[in-house]
């Protein structure tokens, strides 16, 4: 099985009844593109392919097709809307206001609507997004079992014997993209981290999902950061993944189970703010308020977590951050994560942190507003098309000449440092340049004035 390719069935040709059912796309939504085609050269799919499938404009013209009968939910029409990103440079660059990202997740759920995914994928669907992904206990038993895997022996044994091919699916690419993992993963439960000096605020903050497994020790450095800043940080127990990769994929209503969790969490700690250190997880918590727009229960308190929620860059201006005093002495390139510059559009907030940063030189990144390729799952779900886009950046940061590539999203972070590797690998050079958050080039600073 190709997971790049979608594997779905539908009904017989000429009976899909158009968009119905819950989470279906508005029509008010859908009808406000004017095919100007502005959209186009900001979107990564449509600048690799030069299609207008691939475009914007072209899947917004699918998804009215399909809407209006017109065309068949087939593999081939999902499979140009599967190869969407969500990275939503399309809205910033949209004159008519088209909010594309709430009609392709709207889309998504129609297609796991009325479409059959085959028994592998649903099965693998309904682990991730239905058991795993719900539950910080058993992520980290993943965790652990990844950990046992890779050094334990196991994972030379079936890359040498050739058993990786003999399994079903894609195991062999699931392997190379197991993520490097931290060696104490991040567990929110209950703790509370004093302030250092004068109490500013009281945050409580997300773990997340993948980020407390994998940048665990960025999660650390969050903590460090906030007190150091006379914030009160708050790991409230029983929150767990922000449901993202849910909602992104078609699977809202998952999420929205997901996300009263997390409010029922954070609200409990009555807190000023609400801080992620995730830009994909800060983006849909604040979209809490849409996503919990009909559950009359929650709806209020979904607002009020929308409302609340800021990225670590963005809390760290707004509370005046102390600029570090001992000189870092780097050259440090950043990438803006989608969800950070497209969707929360915060720019000046992680580039005013690294720029305190005394002795750090920050070099400007080219065609900083194209998708590095991870979005989500997309990485692993989209593999050919993930790459290549990998690689885009990964040269585009390797010509910047910095020792650092500094971002503020995990999946960013965990496909920069593959694309690096891979781009070190294609051009026979030995891979030097570094993945780091901008948070942990601020602690680092920091740390200086204490040794
Ligand atoms: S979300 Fe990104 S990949 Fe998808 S259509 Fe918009 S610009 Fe293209
Ligand atoms: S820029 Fe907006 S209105 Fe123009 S084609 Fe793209 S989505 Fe449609």
């Amino acid at each position: 099985m190709s997971i790049d390719k979608p594997t779905i069935s539908v009904g017989p040709p000429g009976t899909f009844p158009g968009f119905s059912g819950p989470h279906a796309p508005q029509e008010s939504d859908l009808y406000k593109c004017v095919h100007c085609g502005f959209c186009l050269q900001a979107c990564p799919t449509y600048l690799e392919t030069g299609l207008e499938a691939e475009s914007p404009r072209g899947r917004i013209a699918l998804m009215k097709a399909v809407n209006e009968g017109r065309l068949d939910m087939s593999p081939s029409v999902v499979g140009h809307w599967d190869l969407c990103l969500q990275c939503r440079a399309c809205e910033l660059a949209c004159p008519s206001g088209v909010e594309y990202g709430k009609l392709m997740e709207a889309t998504r759920a129609q297609v796991e609507q009325h479409t059959k995914r085959s028994f592998t994928e649903r099965t693998a669907r309904s682990i991730g997004y239905n058991t795993m992904l719900p539950s910080p206990v058993k992520l980290r038993m993943a965790g652990n079992a990844l950990k046992f895997y890779k050094k334990s022996g196991m994972r030379t044994i079936a890359r040498g014997t050739g058993l990786l091919k003999l399994l079903p699916g894609d195991a062999e690419l699931a392997d190379a993209y197991l993520p490097e993992l931290s060696d104490n993963f991040f567990v929110a439960k209950g703790q509370v981290h004093p302030a250092q000096g004068v109490r500013k605020a009281k945050v409580a903050m997300l773990a997340g999902c993948v980020m407390a497994l994998t940048h665990a020790e960025t999660l650390e450095a969050t903590v460090r950061v906030l007190t150091r800043n006379g914030i009160e940080v708050h790991l409230t127990a029983g929150q767990g993944c922000c449901g993202a990769l849910n909602t992104h994929s078609g699977e809202p209503d998952s999420a929205i189970e997901m996300a009263k969790q997390n409010i029922d969490s954070f609200l409990s700690a009555k807190p000023d703010a609400i801080v992620s250190a995730s830009a994909g997880c800060g983006a849909a918590m604040k979209d809490y308020g849409e996503l919990l727009a009909n559950e009359s229960e929650y709806v209020d308190k979904a607002k009020q977590v929308a409302e609340l929620t800021k990225d670590i860059h963005e809390l760290l201006v707004e509370y005046e951050f102390e600029a570090p005093t001992k000189p870092l002495n780097v050259k440090v390139t950043y990438q803006d994560p989608c969800h950070l510059l497209n969707v929360q559009r915060i720019t000046d907030a992680p580039r005013a942190i690294l720029n305190s940063i005394p002795g750090l030189e920050l070099i400007n990144l080219g065609e900083a507003a194209v998708c590095c390729g991870s979005a989500g799952t997309y990485s692993l779900t989209q593999r050919e098309m993930s790459a290549k886009l990998g690689k885009r950046k990964a040269r585009n940061v390797l010509a910047t000449g910095a020792e650092i590539v500094a971002t503020g999203n995990p999946g960013c972070a965990m496909q920069l440092d593959f694309a690096l590797t891979e781009v070190a690998k294609e051009d026979s050079i030995s891979r030097s340049t570094k993945v780091r958050y901008v948070v942990d080039l601020l602690d680092q600073a920091y740390a200086l004035e204490r040794s």
